[in-house]
Protein backbone atom coordinates (compact mmCIF):
# COMPACT_ATOMS: atom_id res chain seq x y z
CA UNK A 1 0.00 0.00 0.00
CA UNK A 2 1.58 3.03 -0.98
CA UNK A 3 0.65 5.81 0.97
CA UNK A 4 2.61 9.27 0.21
CA UNK A 5 0.75 12.22 2.67
CA UNK A 6 -0.31 10.58 5.57
CA UNK A 7 2.03 7.88 6.14
CA UNK A 8 3.37 6.97 9.75
CA UNK A 9 6.61 8.36 8.45
CA UNK A 10 6.09 11.46 7.26
CA UNK A 11 7.61 13.84 10.45
CA UNK A 12 4.08 16.55 10.13
CA UNK A 13 2.18 17.12 13.15
CA UNK A 14 0.04 13.92 13.96
CA UNK A 15 -3.16 16.14 15.27
CA UNK A 16 -5.87 18.24 14.04
CA UNK A 17 -7.52 21.49 15.25
CA UNK A 18 -10.86 22.51 14.91
CA UNK A 19 -11.09 25.92 16.13
CA UNK A 20 -10.50 24.96 19.73
CA UNK A 21 -10.99 21.28 19.66
CA UNK A 22 -7.80 19.12 18.43
CA UNK A 23 -7.82 15.42 17.56
CA UNK A 24 -5.35 13.40 18.40
CA UNK A 25 -2.96 15.20 20.74
CA UNK A 26 -4.22 12.41 24.12
CA UNK A 27 -7.59 13.87 24.50
CA UNK A 28 -11.07 11.83 23.40
CA UNK A 29 -13.24 14.22 21.34
CA UNK A 30 -16.99 13.87 21.77
CA UNK A 31 -18.77 15.19 19.05
CA UNK A 32 -22.75 14.95 19.26
CA UNK A 33 -25.83 16.31 17.78
CA UNK A 34 -28.86 15.04 15.93
CA UNK A 35 -29.08 12.99 12.62
CA UNK A 36 -30.57 15.72 10.45
CA UNK A 37 -30.57 19.42 11.48
CA UNK A 38 -34.72 19.76 11.81
CA UNK A 39 -35.75 23.20 12.95
CA UNK A 40 -33.94 25.94 15.09
CA UNK A 41 -34.91 24.78 18.28
CA UNK A 42 -33.98 21.30 18.85
CA UNK A 43 -30.63 22.13 17.28
CA UNK A 44 -30.34 24.82 19.74
CA UNK A 45 -31.44 22.57 22.83
CA UNK A 46 -28.94 19.87 21.67
CA UNK A 47 -26.21 21.99 21.15
CA UNK A 48 -26.36 23.64 24.93
CA UNK A 49 -27.51 19.68 26.48
CA UNK A 50 -24.14 18.32 24.98
CA UNK A 51 -22.02 21.26 25.96
CA UNK A 52 -23.06 21.12 29.03
CA UNK A 53 -22.45 17.62 29.78
CA UNK A 54 -18.87 17.43 27.62
CA UNK A 55 -19.69 17.56 24.12
CA UNK A 56 -17.15 19.91 22.35
CA UNK A 57 -18.32 19.52 19.25
CA UNK A 58 -21.96 20.25 17.39
CA UNK A 59 -22.66 17.58 14.43
CA UNK A 60 -25.93 17.75 12.45
CA UNK A 61 -26.92 16.71 8.70
CA UNK A 62 -28.47 19.23 6.29
CA UNK A 63 -27.73 17.06 3.46
CA UNK A 64 -29.07 13.98 4.07
CA UNK A 65 -27.99 10.94 1.62
CA UNK A 66 -30.89 9.00 2.01
CA UNK A 67 -31.37 5.12 1.40
CA UNK A 68 -34.50 5.74 -0.20
CA UNK A 69 -35.26 9.54 -2.15
CA UNK A 70 -38.80 9.24 -0.33
CA UNK A 71 -36.86 9.76 3.02
CA UNK A 72 -36.45 13.13 4.38
CA UNK A 73 -33.27 14.78 2.75
CA UNK A 74 -32.31 17.64 4.90
CA UNK A 75 -32.97 21.12 5.31
CA UNK A 76 -29.98 21.91 2.85
CA UNK A 77 -28.64 25.29 2.90
CA UNK A 78 -31.55 26.55 5.73
CA UNK A 79 -30.19 23.90 7.63
CA UNK A 80 -26.39 24.81 6.81
CA UNK A 81 -27.50 28.38 8.11
CA UNK A 82 -28.84 26.69 11.54
CA UNK A 83 -25.82 24.91 11.79
CA UNK A 84 -24.19 28.11 11.63
CA UNK A 85 -26.25 30.32 13.92
CA UNK A 86 -26.31 27.64 16.66
CA UNK A 87 -22.77 27.20 16.37
CA UNK A 88 -21.76 30.94 16.74
CA UNK A 89 -24.34 31.14 19.92
CA UNK A 90 -22.83 27.68 21.59
CA UNK A 91 -19.26 28.57 20.56
CA UNK A 92 -19.09 24.66 19.52
CA UNK A 93 -17.37 24.31 15.93
CA UNK A 94 -19.52 22.11 13.40
CA UNK A 95 -19.16 19.16 11.27
CA UNK A 96 -21.36 18.42 8.79
CA UNK A 97 -22.11 16.26 5.66
CA UNK A 98 -20.93 17.58 2.19
CA UNK A 99 -22.89 15.07 -1.00
CA UNK A 100 -21.90 17.44 -3.74
CA UNK A 101 -18.55 18.54 -5.49
CA UNK A 102 -20.74 21.88 -6.56
CA UNK A 103 -21.82 22.67 -2.56
CA UNK A 104 -18.30 22.55 -1.42
CA UNK A 105 -17.70 26.41 -1.58
CA UNK A 106 -21.52 26.95 0.07
CA UNK A 107 -21.39 24.55 2.70
CA UNK A 108 -17.66 25.72 3.62
CA UNK A 109 -18.80 29.06 4.55
CA UNK A 110 -20.94 27.84 7.51
CA UNK A 111 -19.14 24.53 8.86
CA UNK A 112 -15.47 24.22 10.72
CA UNK A 113 -15.12 20.70 9.47
CA UNK A 114 -16.85 18.36 6.24
CA UNK A 115 -17.93 15.64 7.04
CA UNK A 116 -17.68 12.63 3.92
CA UNK A 117 -20.22 10.00 4.52
CA UNK A 118 -19.88 6.36 3.98
CA UNK A 119 -21.34 6.64 0.66
CA UNK A 120 -19.26 9.08 -0.52
CA UNK A 121 -16.13 7.76 0.57
CA UNK A 122 -14.89 6.80 -3.08
CA UNK A 123 -16.45 10.03 -4.55
CA UNK A 124 -13.60 10.89 -5.33
CA UNK A 125 -14.18 13.97 -6.91
CA UNK A 126 -15.83 15.19 -4.26
CA UNK A 127 -12.88 14.43 -2.36
CA UNK A 128 -10.28 15.69 -4.43
CA UNK A 129 -13.01 19.36 -3.61
CA UNK A 130 -12.55 19.04 -0.28
CA UNK A 131 -9.02 18.63 -0.61
CA UNK A 132 -8.59 21.82 -2.38
CA UNK A 133 -9.69 23.62 0.48
CA UNK A 134 -7.67 24.34 3.56
CA UNK A 135 -11.32 22.96 6.30
CA UNK A 136 -10.87 19.88 7.93
CA UNK A 137 -12.36 16.43 6.97
CA UNK A 138 -14.09 13.96 8.85
CA UNK A 139 -14.10 10.96 6.47
CA UNK A 140 -16.51 8.12 7.28
CA UNK A 141 -15.07 4.77 6.32
CA UNK A 142 -17.57 3.39 3.72
CA UNK A 143 -19.66 0.71 4.34
CA UNK A 144 -17.44 -1.88 2.39
CA UNK A 145 -14.52 -0.36 2.25
CA UNK A 146 -11.40 -1.94 3.35
CA UNK A 147 -8.69 -0.50 5.67
CA UNK A 148 -6.86 0.49 2.23
CA UNK A 149 -9.68 1.28 0.34
CA UNK A 150 -9.67 3.93 3.22
CA UNK A 151 -6.81 5.31 3.46
CA UNK A 152 -6.71 5.64 0.05
CA UNK A 153 -9.78 7.90 0.07
CA UNK A 154 -7.62 9.47 2.84
CA UNK A 155 -4.25 9.81 0.28
CA UNK A 156 -7.22 11.53 -2.71
CA UNK A 157 -7.72 14.45 0.01
CA UNK A 158 -4.16 14.88 1.50
CA UNK A 159 -2.62 14.68 -2.07
CA UNK A 160 -4.67 17.96 -3.39
CA UNK A 161 -3.35 19.65 -0.19
CA UNK A 162 -5.43 19.26 2.68
CA UNK A 163 -4.00 17.00 5.39
CA UNK A 164 -6.28 18.22 8.47
CA UNK A 165 -8.49 14.95 7.60
CA UNK A 166 -9.72 12.95 10.46
CA UNK A 167 -11.13 9.22 9.69
CA UNK A 168 -14.22 7.85 11.24
CA UNK A 169 -15.33 4.22 11.55
CA UNK A 170 -18.84 3.89 11.07
CA UNK A 171 -19.37 0.14 10.80
CA UNK A 172 -19.56 -2.19 7.68
CA UNK A 173 -21.45 -4.55 6.45
CA UNK A 174 -21.27 -8.01 7.12
CA UNK A 175 -23.78 -11.25 6.92
CA UNK A 176 -24.53 -10.24 10.44
CA UNK A 177 -28.05 -8.10 10.13
CA UNK A 178 -28.98 -7.85 13.90
CA UNK A 179 -27.30 -4.43 13.89
CA UNK A 180 -27.42 -1.96 11.47
CA UNK A 181 -23.42 -2.32 10.48
CA UNK A 182 -20.47 -4.22 12.42
CA UNK A 183 -18.75 -2.07 13.77
CA UNK A 184 -15.01 -2.84 13.25
CA UNK A 185 -13.06 -1.92 16.66
CA UNK A 186 -10.38 -3.34 15.22
CA UNK A 187 -9.99 -0.72 12.68
CA UNK A 188 -8.90 1.97 15.32
CA UNK A 189 -5.27 0.50 16.31
CA UNK A 190 -5.09 -0.66 12.67
CA UNK A 191 -5.26 2.78 11.16
CA UNK A 192 -3.04 4.20 13.89
CA UNK A 193 -0.45 1.81 12.76
CA UNK A 194 -0.72 2.88 9.66
CA UNK A 195 -1.15 6.34 9.02
CA UNK A 196 -0.81 9.55 11.02
CA UNK A 197 -4.51 10.85 11.47
CA UNK A 198 -6.49 10.56 14.41
CA UNK A 199 -9.27 8.17 14.45
CA UNK A 200 -12.74 8.54 15.74
CA UNK A 201 -15.66 5.97 16.37
CA UNK A 202 -19.27 6.37 15.15
CA UNK A 203 -21.23 4.17 17.34
CA UNK A 204 -24.66 5.23 16.51
CA UNK A 205 -24.67 4.52 12.71
CA UNK A 206 -22.06 1.41 13.55
CA UNK A 207 -24.72 -0.14 15.31
CA UNK A 208 -27.38 1.20 14.79
CA UNK A 209 -29.50 0.73 18.44
CA UNK A 210 -28.94 3.26 21.71
CA UNK A 211 -27.91 0.71 24.12
CA UNK A 212 -24.96 -0.09 22.22
CA UNK A 213 -23.54 3.09 22.31
CA UNK A 214 -21.99 3.14 25.90
CA UNK A 215 -20.81 -0.33 25.43
CA UNK A 216 -19.15 0.81 22.00
CA UNK A 217 -17.88 4.16 23.08
CA UNK A 218 -16.10 2.65 25.86
CA UNK A 219 -14.61 -0.18 23.65
CA UNK A 220 -13.64 3.14 21.07
CA UNK A 221 -11.45 4.53 24.07
CA UNK A 222 -10.29 1.23 25.00
CA UNK A 223 -8.94 0.89 21.52
CA UNK A 224 -7.21 3.94 21.20
CA UNK A 225 -9.39 6.06 19.41
CA UNK A 226 -9.06 9.76 19.77
CA UNK A 227 -12.31 10.47 20.03
CA UNK A 228 -16.90 9.53 19.09
CA UNK A 229 -19.44 11.01 17.30
CA UNK A 230 -22.71 10.32 18.75
CA UNK A 231 -26.15 10.88 17.66
CA UNK A 232 -28.21 12.85 20.24
CA UNK A 233 -31.58 14.36 19.86
CA UNK A 234 -34.65 16.01 22.37
CA UNK A 235 -37.17 13.89 21.21
CA UNK A 236 -35.75 10.70 19.26
CA UNK A 237 -39.16 8.69 18.99
CA UNK A 238 -39.61 11.67 16.74
CA UNK A 239 -36.48 11.92 15.07
CA UNK A 240 -36.68 12.53 10.95
CA UNK A 241 -33.55 10.33 10.85
CA UNK A 242 -32.25 7.81 12.82
CA UNK A 243 -34.74 7.57 15.08
CA UNK A 244 -33.56 3.80 16.66
CA UNK A 245 -30.28 5.15 17.20
CA UNK A 246 -30.33 8.45 18.85
CA UNK A 247 -29.74 9.06 21.79
CA UNK A 248 -31.94 10.81 24.42
CA UNK A 249 -30.54 14.20 26.26
CA UNK A 250 -30.13 12.11 29.46
CA UNK A 251 -29.00 8.90 28.40
CA UNK A 252 -26.22 11.36 26.44
CA UNK A 253 -25.57 12.81 30.08
CA UNK A 254 -24.76 9.10 31.06
CA UNK A 255 -22.79 8.08 28.79
CA UNK A 256 -20.79 11.38 28.68
CA UNK A 257 -20.29 10.73 32.06
CA UNK A 258 -19.07 7.31 31.76
CA UNK A 259 -16.76 8.15 29.00
CA UNK A 260 -14.99 11.28 31.68
CA UNK A 261 -14.81 8.73 34.29
CA UNK A 262 -12.91 6.01 31.95
CA UNK A 263 -10.84 8.48 30.26
CA UNK A 264 -7.56 8.18 32.53
CA UNK A 265 -7.93 4.37 32.34
CA UNK A 266 -7.69 4.35 29.02
CA UNK A 267 -5.13 7.75 27.64
CA UNK A 268 -2.02 5.36 26.85
CA UNK A 269 -3.67 3.99 24.24
CA UNK A 270 -4.13 7.29 22.52
CA UNK A 271 -0.40 8.02 22.87
CA UNK A 272 1.47 7.15 19.31
C1 LIG B 1 -24.09 10.71 9.28
O1 LIG B 1 -23.16 10.64 10.11
O2 LIG B 1 -24.88 11.63 9.25
C2 LIG B 1 -24.21 9.63 8.27
C3 LIG B 1 -25.09 9.72 7.26
O3 LIG B 1 -23.41 8.59 8.48
P1 LIG B 1 -22.79 7.53 7.43
O4 LIG B 1 -22.31 8.31 6.27
O5 LIG B 1 -21.69 6.89 8.23
O6 LIG B 1 -23.88 6.56 7.09
MN1 LIG C 1 -27.76 9.36 11.07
Amino acid sequence: MELRYISRDTEVNNTVSVKNVTFGDGSFVIIAGPCSVENPEMLKETACHVKAHGAVMLRGGAYKPRTSPYSFQGLKEEGLLYLKQVSDETDLPVVSEVIDPRDVEMVARCVDMFQIGSRNMQNFSLLREVGKTDIPVLLKRGMAATIEDFLMAAEYIAAEGNDRIVLCERGIRTFENYTRNTLDITAVPILKSLCRLPVIVDPSHGTGMRDLILPMSLASMAAGADGVMIEVHPCPENALSDAEQSLSLQAFERIAIRLQQTQECFKDMRKR
